[in-house]
């Protein structure tokens, strides 16, 4: 059997629904995965494919759907199936026609995110680990954010940037900035849901114009983190943030925090694609330590 008929057999399976498919469309736009629509006219799916072993990546991703479609908040696509076949990995998922913004669409993305970080557990990370873009992400349980942020965060990139032939100066800047940054998120946060990796390219508007989010990371963190993520490349909409901090108002001193949470994004980027990204944490390191 073909990996797209171990797939219409598995939907039809999962589904209740007898499922007989034309041929999948590639589509654009994912930065990790193969993604491709499979429909018969009646229903469609999302579908995003991978090398078998990263089964366990699709399994994180359909947990990470659930555990935030459970929320009712922001709309997410229903996930509906992960499996292996042809010596690939897949996750299949509701698939969303996606449009514009609506009037009040960026509004009501920052009103309902805040709902969603209301969520909130007893624990930091989350009941398994994850990946954030191909990268492992850490979800160890713990009950200290700083420690949770040093350990599973940015010590983790750190250590793999090392690994990955980015020593020097990177490495005694995060050095110093592991052992001096504890002072600059004294803040004591709750543990809320997040989406995780929450950039332009993972939100987006459904042909009614209504928010939803996809791909996530998920764990459970300081919500500053996602809100730092959002203004990483390029940022969201004005309304947006407005709508946010009037649904739950950000902490003093995020605008610092704010760089120490986009840190571990561009070591992970730096990581996935070496380049500039070197250059870009060292001056996010060295305007930390000058907090610090
Ligand atoms: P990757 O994991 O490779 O980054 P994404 O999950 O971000 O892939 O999906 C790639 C693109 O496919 C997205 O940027 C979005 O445009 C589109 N997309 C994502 N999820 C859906 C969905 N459920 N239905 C329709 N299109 C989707």
């Amino acid at each position: 059997m073909s990996l797209w008929q171990q797939i219409a057999a598995e939907i039809a399976d999962a589904s209740g629904k007898d499922f007989t498919p034309s041929a999948p469309t590639g589509l654009s736009g994912g930065c990790i995965n193969g993604a491709f629509r499979l429909s018969d006219g009646h229903h469609s799916w999302f579908i995003k494919t991978n090398r078998a072993t990263l089964l366990p990546m699709f399994e994180a991703e359909a947990a990470a759907l659930d555990a935030l479609a459970a929320t009712a908040t922001l709309r997410v696509p229903q996930a509906l199936c992960t499996g292996t076949g042809d010596g690939m990995s897949y996750i299949v998922m509701e698939h969303i026609e996606l449009g514009r913004a609506g009037a009040g669409g960026w509004e009501d993305a920052g009103s309902r995110l805040a709902t969603l970080h209301r969520h909130t557990e007893k624990h930091f990370g989350w009941s398994r680990d994850n990946t954030i873009g191909a990268t492992p992400q850490i979800n160890r349980q713990e009950t200290q954010w700083i420690e949770f942020w040093r350990r599973h965060r940015l010590g983790y990139q750190l250590q793999l940037a090392a690994e990955n032939g980015y020593g020097g100066r990177l490495q005694q800047r995060g050095e110093q900035l592991m052992t001096r940054f504890p002072a600059l998120i004294d803040h004591n946060p709750v543990p809320s849901l997040l989406h995780g990796d929450l950039w332009s390219g993972n939100l987006a508007f459904d042909t009614q114009g209504a928010p939803l989010i996809y791909d996530p990371a998920s764990y459970y963190g300081d919500r500053e983190a996602e809100l730092a993520m959002t203004e990483l490349f390029g940022g969201f909409s004005k309304e947006f943030y407005t709508a946010y901090g009037e649904t739950w108002p950000l902490d003093d001193g995020y605008r610092i925090r704010k760089t120490l949470y986009n840190l571990y994004h561009v070591l992970n980027h730096l990581n996935l694609f070496g380049g500039g990204y070197g250059a870009q944490a060292e001056r996010m390191i060295d305007q930390l330590l000058s907090h610090c």
